[in-house]
């Protein structure tokens, strides 16, 4: 076992779990051990939440502009362990090192964001009549929990620590079980930055774990990422024990190509979206609809998949299930008559054999009605759809459940302009792969990818973590006489 056991991490302290229950921790890359991760029962989620409420009474009352400063301290922090936390990132998630220097790269942007703060989260004061002043503040909420995937082992927990935590909250966190280990570094990296003991806490497990954290009378609010399935349940157990739930969901990404798009960098965008972090990003373009003849453009993409080489420039997926899932996905569309242009079945990589690796997968004359085209596969595999015309490219997105990403790629802006308005998703791009809003703006999809109001990071976020105080005041000289008017 490379690293040592993997623990809670309460009141500022590493802690061992109170469980019987280990799962271990594998690395995709090449299938090696590198840890174990408890699977925490509820008495130990009962110690972070005596921890955190603890420390909310000296944090909430800590002055924004001093909690900032921890974060200024933790952004140079991840900068100087930038090359550690990213071999770590790999080598839990599978994805390759210069994705997981672009993965610490976000987390340290997300900190930047968190870092001005002070600046976005005045209040508002209005004299509304003659000596009566109101006046509106944000304040914390309390003791809140984060429960995030494994397809971003340091960026997702970023989308929401941060941000939360500068608002005057405490944190419970429960990581992925799959990819453990990043969050834990991220947690003394905050440590050494003086965030004081408690304010952020890490409790480990499963099923049984994030049940609890929806029960637990004390966590006033739940932020959830993960699949659609596992936010439907999260969204509704804890919003039935009255929490505030922020919870979002999986993706199925349709990208519309019209056939005056310019080739090759329609091409590489196209290649680049499906593929990166092995298509494991829930805004990675899963399917693709060529509007008219856009053959040339299909065979650049085709080019430029088979570029791309598992074990160099392709992580691997997170484990076995997941690669037989793909590749299950890759057969059956084949069975039901669409044609595999590249195919990434059956893939090894030398010297890795132990790893989970899926080959960059093309799959074309995919028919609206096939899993390929409904379902989020979660892999490198791009299913192409054609149709006619851009409203009928634009039916097969609408008909998704889902709603996180669409992209377009055109030298049409008129085009261009008709499609941002009739896709039904919270995030557009136009010549734009991978259509992540930049912060300050705020990340959130619609429909089956999103559960609960607002979005979870950016300038939104400040609503889901504080709750407003407005307070009406009268200190002119009649108020002695008349306190009532
Ligand atoms: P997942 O839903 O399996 O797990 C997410 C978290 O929920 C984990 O911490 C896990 O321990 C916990 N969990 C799993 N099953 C549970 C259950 N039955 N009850 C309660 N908790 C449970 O997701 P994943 O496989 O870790 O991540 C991949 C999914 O996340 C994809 O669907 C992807 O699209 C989605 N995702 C969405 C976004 C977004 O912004 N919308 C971002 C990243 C990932």
């Amino acid at each position: 076992m490379k690293y040592e056991k993997t623990q809670n991490f309460i009141g500022g302290k590493f802690v061992a779990s109170t469980t019987d229950r280990f799962l271990d921790v594998i690395s995709p890359l090449d299938g090696n051990l590198l840890s174990t991760v408890p699977m925490s029962v509820s008495k130990d989620l009962d110690d972070a939440v005596v921890a955190a409420k603890a420390a909310f009474a000296g944090w909430s009352k800590t002055p924004i502009k001093e909690r900032v400063q921890v974060f200024f301290r933790y952004k140079t922090l991840l900068e100087k362990n930038l090359v550690e936390l990213a071999k770590l990132c790999s080598e839990e998630n599978g994805k390759t090192y210069s994705e997981s220097v672009a993965e610490i790269e976000k987390s340290i942007e997300l900190t930047e964001f968190a870092t001005s703060l002070p600046q976005l989260v005045t209040g508002e004061v209005l004299e509304v009549s003659r000596g009566v002043e109101c006046r509106t503040e944000h304040v914390a909420l309390g003791v809140v929990a984060s429960i995030v995937p494994f397809n971003f082992p340091s960026m997702v927990p970023n989308w929401t620590l941060p941000n939360a935590i500068a608002l005057g909250n405490c944190m419970i966190m429960k990581p992925s079980e799959k990819v453990p280990l990043s969050c834990g570094r991220l947690a003394e990296l905050l440590k050494e930055a003086g965030l004081p003991d408690g304010v952020f806490n890490i409790v480990h497990g499963d099923v049984a774990i994030v049940e609890a954290i929806c029960d637990h009378p004390a966590i006033e609010a739940v932020s959830f990422v993960g699949s659609t399935k596992v936010a439907k349940i999260v969204y509704q157990r804890a919003t039935s024990n009255y929490k505030r739930c922020l919870a979002l969901g999986g993706a199925k990404n349709h990208l519309m190509v019209l056939p005056d798009a310019i080739p090759a960098m329609t091409a590489q965008n196209v290649a680049a979206s499906m593929s990166g972090c092995a298509g494991q990003r829930c805004m990675a373009a899963s399917a693709m609809i060529g509007v008219g003849n856009v053959d040339s453009i299909i065979d650049k993409i085709c080019e430029e998949a088979r570029k791309i080489v598992p074990g160099e420039n392709l992580g691997a997926v997170i484990n076995k299930e997941s690669q037989d899932r793909i590749e299950r996905y890759i057969t059956e569309a084949e069975k039901d008559g669409a044609k595999i242009l590249v195919d990434g079945r059956n893939t090894k990589v030398a010297g890795k054999e132990g790893g989970t690796y899926v080959g960059p997968t093309v799959i074309d004359y995919v028919k609206p009605g096939m899993s390929v085209a409904t379902e989020e596969i979660f892999g490198p595999v791009i299913s192409i759809m054609r149709t006619n015309t851009v409203d009928e490219a634009l039916a097969i997105e609408n008909a998704n459940p889902y709603g996180n990403a669409a992209s377009v790629f055109t030298q049409n802006g008129a085009m261009a302009r008709y499609i941002i308005e009739k896709a039904s998703a919270g995030m557009i791009g136009v010549n734009v792969g991978v259509p992540v809003p930049r912060e300050p703006f705020s990340f959130g999809g619609w429909n089956e990818s999103k559960f609960g109001v607002g979005d979870i990071t950016g300038k939104s976020s400040i609503e889901f973590w504080t709750k407003l105080k407005k307070s009406t005041t009268k200190w002119n000289a009649e108020a002695g006489v008349n306190w009532m008017s």
